[in-house]
This record gives structure tokens, C-alpha cells and sequence, in this order.
């Protein structure tokens, strides 16, 4: 009895613990979205930039630009630490509420673990190298 009661308990702490990740994560992947389309943004000034000045352009015009993706760049890769995070720390509450949860294999370009057999990375597309 306390074998059924210790599954469903750790069925709701998977339950909740999936929740409240998703929504977790739902937040980080349209924080990302928002810094790739400001990226972009600043992509297409600069270009424009580049072309309307193109017999005296310097990059000094578009430093500031310059540094903001950089820092956007910074941002979006603290974002995905955190989802990482999120991932590692939902892996381990769960532990071993599913075997095959056990068997991963972590992207090299992301970190992302993925179930094994597959070819690319879930998160990121990138080739899987086993
Ligand atoms: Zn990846």
C-alpha cells in the first residue's frame, strides 16, 4: 500500500513539477524569441546603415548597435543556461519516474538532452554526435 501511495505522490510531484516547468520554460523560449527579433531589428539598421553609407561608412556609425547585439547575444545565452537549468532540475525531481528518462544524450552545441536514437538536437536542430 505504501508502494501505491508512493507512486502517486511521486506522480503529482512529476505532474506538478512538468506544470510549472512549461510554464517556466514557455516564458524563457518568448524571452529568447523577443531578443532574436530585436537582433534582427538591429540587423536590418545596420545594413541600411552600411548601404545609405556606403562610400563613407565607418564602423564607429553603428558601435552602439554593434555592442547591443552583443549584450542580446549575452542575454539569449543566459536564457538558455537557465533552461538547461530548468531541465537539469526538473530530471532530478522526477529521477526515475520514467527509465528512459535516465538514457540521454546532451547536445554539443546546446546542451539540451535528448532521447537517444535521434539524429538532431531537439532544441536546436543541431546534428547529433554520439
Ligand atoms: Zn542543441
Amino acid at each position: 500500500m505504501a508502494g501505491f501511495m508512493d507512486s502517486v505522490n511521486r506522480g503529482f510531484a512529476t505532474f506538478n513539477v512538468k506544470t510549472s516547468n512549461f510554464m517556466e520554460a514557455s516564458k524563457l523560449r518568448a524571452a529568447i524569441t523577443n531578443k532574436e527579433t530585436e537582433i534582427a531589428d538591429i540587423m536590418r539598421y545596420i545594413g541600411e546603415t552600411v548601404y545609405l553609407n556606403r562610400s563613407t561608412f565607418s564602423t564607429s556609425m553603428v558601435d552602439q548597435q554593434l555592442n547591443d547585439i552583443k549584450v542580446k547575444y549575452d542575454e539569449i545565452e543566459d536564457l538558455k543556461r537557465q533552461m538547461s537549468e530548468l531541465e537539469a532540475t526538473e530530471k532530478n525531481i522526477i529521477g526515475s519516474a520514467s527509465a528512459s528518462a535516465e538514457a540521454k544524450v546532451f547536445c554539443q552545441q546546446c546542451g539540451a538532452p535528448n532521447k537517444p536514437g535521434g539524429k538532431f538536437c531537439e532544441k536546436c536542430g543541431s546534428q547529433l554526435v554520439y
